[in-house]
């Protein structure tokens, strides 16, 4: 059955705001350190909300694979964790490629149904990169698509690997955009598909979202080709995708999210949230750089604009724009700019310089 928009918006309300707290009223949040550089860059996080008195607790928890009834799952503690506090920060995990066990990310996203991922790449003022005012919002449906895990080997040398669209998963997703577009401000949202091909599958998702739009008047639909907008998008980030939310399938907004990535100077920058109604958890864009790990030299930039998000979605929008602004200025200022950025800083050096300027304020 449809479900009216009214009654969407109240349940993603209340995702965010159950959860736990402590008897003094404080937030429990569930901290997911990673693997690689995840345990540098949530250090980094959790020294930095200290620093500006975040009534957050955190509860720290590890994620890793266990085989239950023939099926990947996560640690039992983490599983109550994310439960009870309906909200995490995650570092990133660790995939293998082409075996081994299920990826723990898919799994998050599956245990807690985290429909909707949001990714925002907005340029950092006083960074230069080619374009200097791009700020895309792209949401990413987030539990099927290529991500399906229905792999099958047919016959020697041939595989089938399924892409899955459900009505319902597609109508989630688009409700999300519709919400998120309206809760920024953006009177646009588009549809990023290739259903000149997909007839079927890509044909599902536009036509569910056409229908989602219907509940939405003061919102202005609109749908483009994916290799269409990766063109337009390098090309000129700020002609007419500012002003949008672009909804997509699961791997067009995996790939096309790295592209917007690079548009404002690389993973380092980029956060994201896996929204749900039973949990949501917060991440950087980027991966566990096993290049860099332990040596002091990754960016927490992502995971922290993360954990801003995060902020809001909890509704202590005070500390989110703090913080916000204090990554932001450091990074302009030039002083202590990590590798990924072309500077010399750790991350500890950043981290600090980030603390001097929260007390600025
Ligand atoms: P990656 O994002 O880890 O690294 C790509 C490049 O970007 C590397 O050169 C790395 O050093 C750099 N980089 C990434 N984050 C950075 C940061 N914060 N600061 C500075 N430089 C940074 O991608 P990869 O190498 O393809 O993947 C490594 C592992 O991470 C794999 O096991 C993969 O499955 C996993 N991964 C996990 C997630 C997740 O947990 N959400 C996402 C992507 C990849």
């Amino acid at each position: 059955a449809r479900q009216s928009a009214p009654l969407c918006r109240r349940r993603f309300a209340s995702a965010a705001a159950e959860g736990a707290y402590t008897q003094d009223g404080k937030r429990i949040v569930t901290l997911i350190p990673g693997d690689g550089i995840g345990p540098e860059i949530s250090k980094s996080v959790v020294e930095i909300f200290e620093a500006q008195g975040v009534p957050v607790v955190w509860e720290s928890v590890d994620v890793y694979p266990i085989l239950k009834d023939g099926k990947t799952t996560i640690p039992e503690d983490s599983l109550i964790s994310i439960n009870k506090n309906k909200v995490a920060l995650k570092g990133p995990l660790a995939t293998p490629i082409g075996k081994g066990h299920v990826s723990m990310n898919l799994t998050l996203r599956r245990t807690f149904d985290l429909f909707a991922n949001v990714r925002p790449c907005k340029s950092i003022v006083g960074y230069k990169t080619p374009f200097d005012d791009v700020d895309t919002v792209l949401i990413r449906e987030n539990t099927e698509g290529e991500y399906s895990g229905i792999e099958h080997v047919v016959v020697e040398g041939v595989v089938q690997s399924i892409k899955l669209i459900t009505e319902e998963a597609s109508r989630r997703c688009a409700t999300y955009a519709f919400e998120y577009a309206r809760a920024i401000g953006r009177g646009r949202v588009t549809v990023v598909h290739k259903a000149n091909i997909q007839k079927l599958a890509d044909g599902l998702f536009l036509s569910v979202a056409q229908e989602v739009a219907k509940d939405y008047p003061d919102i202005k639909l609109d749908d483009v080709l994916l290799d269409r907008v990766c063109l337009q998008i390098v090309q000129d980030p700020t002609k007419g995708w500012n002003n949008t939310v672009m909804v997509m399938p699961n791997l067009y907004g995996d790939i096309l999210s790295d592209l917007c990535a690079g548009l404002i100077g690389g993973l380092g920058l980029t956060p994201s949230g896996n929204i749900g109604q039973k949990a949501s958890i917060f991440e950087s864009v980027h991966g566990t750089a096993p290049d860099i790990a332990g040596k002091d030299l990754a960016n927490p930039t992502a995971l922290l604009l993360s954990a801003v998000m995060m902020l809001r979605h909890i509704k202590m929008d005070a500390h989110a724009d703090n913080i916000q602004r204090a990554v932001l200025k450091t990074i302009a200022e030039g002083k202590a700019r990590t590798g990924d950025l072309g500077g010399k800083a750790t991350n500890s050096a950043f981290t600090k310089e980030v603390i001097a300027n929260l007390s600025k304020q």
